[in-house]
């Protein structure tokens, strides 16, 4: 028998911080800590690893959006040295803990419906075996070297 899901889209997953699969369970057994399997559906949490990711991107963009509204508000309303780090410091933690969580689930349904994971490659062989054998001396010209290019033994 299979099961299907009513799937929510990446967006709606990471805002309710749920499975990216069921959009029912919780995503997160802790702040940040992701559990390992969906209480709802049972998909399996461990394909999720947005890594450093999440961090960076809400960094990033509450340190641009905070800094744009303090350089506005200070020009603007020539606020006392105080108040500027009294009201910035906490705007600047407060944003980046609000943000973590939505956009590390955010991260995490993306990397669910993409079916992102570890590159994996697959070998063309080993050296000298098959596909492309440069020959220094044939492509300079010299003549053939009386030593074997080749160990054949
Ligand atoms: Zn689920």
């Amino acid at each position: 028998m299979t099961q299907s899901f009513n799937a929510p889209s990446t967006l709606r997953a990471g805002l309710t911080c749920r499975c990216p699969r069921c959009g029912q369970g919780k995503l997160f057994s802790g702040f940040l800590r992701i559990a390992p399997a969906c209480e709802a559906c049972g998909q399996s949490f461990a394909f999720a690893d947005p890594a450093d990711g999440p961090a960076f991107f809400v960094m990033t963009a509450v340190g641009v959006v905070v800094t744009g509204l303090w350089a506005w508000w200070a020009v603007v309303a020539k606020p006392p040295v105080w108040a500027q780090i009294a009201l910035v410091i906490p705007a600047m933690i407060g944003g980046c803990l609000a943000c973590l969580r939505p956009v590390k689930a955010w991260l995490v349904a993306e990397q669910f419906v993409h079916k992102a994971g570890e590159g994996e490659w697959t070998s063309l062989g080993k050296h000298g075996e098959g596909g492309f054998v440069f020959d220094r001396r044939k492509a300079s010209g010299a003549e053939a070297s009386p030593i074997p290019l080749r160990c054949t033994g």
